[in-house]
């Protein structure tokens, strides 16, 4: 018999949303009791409706804002490793299905059924980040199952995101298995370099895969300029499909030393070159006004709620000052992973750079994130990546 799990009570009229599927309950709608209070962060609990009836197991935080987060429907499930491996081998299933090569992230959250877990698959290599405190304490059992499942030769902790100061949990990156440094993985039939520990996020976005596809199949014979280059996800892949040059700029040397290994492993060391500059400067600096193509993939401009004003007029100022490096019936690509701005604020915000530039055009794809990024259906708005793509005249 499964040990007794403490209870959580939902407060009258707050069962409401769980019960629509919705995966987590909000502090304020818990009784918080003085037991309830007492609960460690990250501890398993039966989550009750008021009038007792268990909704689920969740994991319980009583000091952060999302207090429990739904781990499984049945509130009679044992989360022990062989729970935890059935969700990864679920998901791994999918990806293999989707992406076809074991380069992809493996557990996207909520959407795969583990709440604040993201974990990245660079084949046997793997990047987890535990973002609530409920995987912080599950971690053992995470680690037991990744090795049941997988049996990796590398497993990093990541765990330094500052999501987890909301959750009370310190930010630090810990080996928990083998040598950790770059690495080389496959995306769109060509080879990049990811930096494990060292690296931004997990090492690698993958969450651009399909759109970086997107865009190299409009770059054959193309001059292509790639802004927040990082690694070179996008302006190799184009130099890799048959770009005729490629600029790569990035503020960040080593991002830019693995997009030029990259460069190299694929042969196209003499098409992509780098620079290592602010983007609005080399933009507003750059003499070639002819770029066939145009990639900006900027980090995320708006963090918190108090910036979402002046973040969200960074990707005006973005499009500004990039359109008018794009050669006439040239493409432009513009993306923003800021979750607090939303697909139509993001849009509003490129058409009045687009009018800031005096340019037009039309807007030919409206994407997201990759396959392997699902979204909860309850959690809509997790669906953070925008991405749009233009022609323009
Ligand atoms: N396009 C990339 C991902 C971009 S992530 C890909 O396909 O993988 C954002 C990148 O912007 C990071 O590499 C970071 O170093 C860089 N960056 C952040 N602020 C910057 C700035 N002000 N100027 C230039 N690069 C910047």
């Amino acid at each position: 018999m499964a040990k007794k799990l403490p209870t959580v009570l939902l407060r009258a009229g707050e069962d409401r949303r769980v019960r629509a599927g919705h995966p987590w309950a909000f502090s304020n709608e818990i009784l918080m009791d003085a037991e309830t209070k007492a609960l460690a962060p990250g501890t398993l609990a039966t989550l009750r409706a008021p009038g007792g009836e268990a909704l689920g197991l969740v994991t319980f935080n009583p000091h952060s804002l999302i207090a429990a987060r739904l781990l499984s429907s049945n509130p009679e499930a044992t989360v022990d490793a062989l729970f935890i491996g059935r969700r990864f081998a679920q998901a791994a299933a999918l990806r293999d299905r989707l992406v076809g090569v074991p380069y992809y992230r493996l557990i996207h959250a909520e959407a795969d059924g583990l709440p604040g877990l993201i974990v990245d698959r660079f084949g046997d290599a793997f990047v987890v980040q535990a973002n609530s405190a409920g995987m912080e304490a599950l971690t053992p059992i995470l680690l037991e199952a990744l090795e049941a499942e997988f049996s990796p030769s590398t497993i990093v902790l990541k765990n330094d995101s500052p999501v987890r100061e909301l959750e009370g949990l310190k930010r630090e990156v810990v080996t928990a298995k083998g040598e950790v440094g770059s690495l080389e993985l496959i995306e769109n039939e060509a080879r990049f370099v990811a930096d494990l520990s060292g690296g931004q996020k997990t090492g690698w976005f993958y969450d651009q895969r399909d759109n970086r596809r997107f865009m190299a199949g409009l770059a054959k014979d193309a001059n292509v300029l790639d802004v927040y280059s990082y690694s070179g996800g996008f302006g190799v892949l184009a130099a890799h499909r048959g770009a005729k040059s490629v600029v790569c700029i990035d503020r960040s040397q080593a991002a830019l030393d693995s997009a030029r290994q990259a460069a190299a492993l694929n042969g196209v060391d003499k098409i992509v070159g780098f620079e290592k500059a602010e983007a609005f400067e080399a933009l507003e600096k750059q003499k070639s006004r002819g770029f066939d193509v145009v990639i900006c993939d900027p980090p995320a401009f708006v963090k918190s709620r108090k910036d979402l004003k002046t973040g969200a007029q960074g990707y005006r100022k973005l499009v500004r000052l990039a359109a008018p490096l794009v050669a006439r019936g040239g493409f432009f690509f513009v993306a923003s992973c800021s979750h607090l701005v939303d697909p139509p604020l993001f849009a509003e915000q490129v058409r009045r750079g687009l009018r800031d530039a005096e340019r037009n055009g039309r807007i030919l794809l409206s994407s997201g994130a990759a396959l392997d990024h699902p979204v909860h259906p309850g959690l809509p708005e997790t669906a953070y990546l925008k991405a749009l793509v233009l022609q323009l005249d």
